[in-house]
């Protein structure tokens, strides 16, 4: 399987990192490796003095997609998520400019958190979904999935004209403003609509 990332997808997240807002989706893939197993701890990687993490809402690929036509894309899949794609921020500045590709700074192992799954038809409106993200105990990002640039159907047929999207990939949609540093002895709790998705110690 593969996890396809987009980026830069809320404004006040491109506006705190001082992006420019891009005309396209923005998108990157981490491999499998990059997942961290369910119930383990994150261990912030020797070549990072600063990784940040990132809330994403994430949607779980269920059959077979190419060039998928936007009206049809909620076929493509029944399960929502919440996950973290870890960053090492300082990495990812020193390949940003010299223009190089960003997969050491977001595909490194275990900066893919995938929480639990919930069906879709728990949710009355995916383009209305509440989410947040608390490092120890206080909540530090918030999000709905309403202030998307890219919404969830759109994105699923835009990175389909890219990637053949298989069943089991999973598609990260992007943080909203507030990403920050972690370290060691941080938990980080992530809530979706009042479920608590994941929980994750770091080392
Ligand atoms: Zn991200």
């Amino acid at each position: 399987m593969k996890i396809i990332c987009i980026g830069r997808n809320y404004t006040e997240h491109i506006k705190e990192l001082a992006n420019e807002r891009p005309s396209d989706p923005v998108v990157f893939i981490k491999p499998d490796s990059a997942i961290l197993p369910k119930e383990q701890d994150f261990f912030i990687p020797e070549f990072t003095e600063d990784v940040h993490y990132e809330v994403e809402i994430l949607v779980k690929i269920k059959k077979v997609g190419k060039h998928i036509d936007p009206k049809f894309a909620h076929t493509y899949y029944d399960e929502i998520g919440l996950g973290i794609d870890f960053t090492a921020r300082d990495v990812q500045a020193q390949l940003k400019e010299k223009g190089l590709p960003w997969e050491k700074a977001k595909g490194f192992d275990g900066s893919a958190v995938i929480g639990n799954w919930l069906p879709k038809s728990d949710f009355k409106d995916l383009n209305h979904l509440a989410f947040s993200l608390l490092k120890n105990g206080v909540t530090v990002q918030k999000g709905n999935t309403c202030h998307m640039i890219w919404k969830i159907d759109p994105l699923v047929a835009y990175v389909s004209k890219y990637f053949t999207l298989k069943k089991g990939d999973i598609l990260f949609t992007g943080t909203p403003a507030g990403v920050g540093k972690i370290m060691p002895n941080d938990y980080l709790s992530g809530v979706l609509e009042g479920h608590e998705m994941f929980f994750v110690k770091i080392k």
